[in-house]
């Protein structure tokens, strides 16, 4: 018995998502603006990473420890 030729499916390719860093910024306006924090020790263009409680820079490892609002 011959084995059943099943068509070869083409193999789906996940549209790629915008890439990282252009989802780090909003449009605003007539410019863009970062949503995240920037690294006051890197400078510009180096995110933070935001954690549940603090932000962290995943280049230098400046953290920041985010306070909760008092009530
Ligand atoms: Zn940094």
């Amino acid at each position: 018995m011959a084995a059943d030729k099943k068509p070869a499916a083409a193999p789906a390719k996940k549209k790629a998502a915008a890439s990282g860093r252009f989802q780090l910024y909003e449009k605003s306006g007539n410019g863009v603006k970062a949503k995240n924090r920037v690294c006051p020790k890197c400078g510009p263009g180096f995110f933070m990473g935001a954690h549940k409680n603090r932000i962290v820079c995943g280049k230098c490892g400046y953290t920041e420890i985010l306070t909760a609002p008092a009530k």
